[in-house]
């Protein structure tokens, strides 16, 4: 069975991958492909909407093992860290958390960046409440390349 989850954690170990953010205990994170709290025209470039991959292929997260449940839990919160660090100077007001399954069945975490408005067009809701084509607007080159960087920054000064 393909899963495109599987991939993307095969993907993020390659070396090369532009979106990589680190190798963690129990996960990958990755820069997500879609970034909608960007202002390209701005030339703000914030952003920075994280993905956290579980390695391997399961399901759900309330049958992994209270072990890996803990690990990942830190994982979570190293990424979540991460976040506060780099993108707070930026206006960063908080972090999401949602770990879903609905459309890609392998555990995975949405670590989502709110900002205030017009940055955030509606910061009282979750963002699922945008239109597809919103969220699904991928990322400009120069922009996903600032915001690993910083995100890397503040990995290594965990
Ligand atoms: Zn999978």
């Amino acid at each position: 069975m393909s899963c495109p989850a599987c991939e993307r954690v095969a993907r993020a170990r390659i070396e090369s991958d532009p979106f990589f953010l680190a190798d963690l205990r129990e996960s990958v994170a990755v820069l997500h492909k879609h970034q909608p709290f960007v202002q390209p025209d701005s030339g703000l470039a914030v952003g920075g909407w994280c993905t956290l991959w579980l390695r391997d292929h399961q399901e759900h997260l309330g049958l992994l093992s209270r072990e890996r449940q803990a690990r990942l839990a830190e994982d979570v919160g190293d990424v979540a860290r991460a976040m506060h660090a780099a993108l707070g100077p930026l206006g960063m007001r908080r972090v999401n958390y949602e770990c879903l399954g609905n459309v890609v069945a392998h555990v995975h975490w949405h670590l989502i960046p709110r900002y205030s408005r017009p940055i955030d067009p509606e910061p009282g809701a979750t963002v699922w409440v945008r239109q597809a084509s919103e969220l699904e607007c991928g990322v400009d080159e120069v922009v996903r390349d600032h915001l690993v960087a910083a995100l890397r920054r503040a990995f290594a000064r965990r």
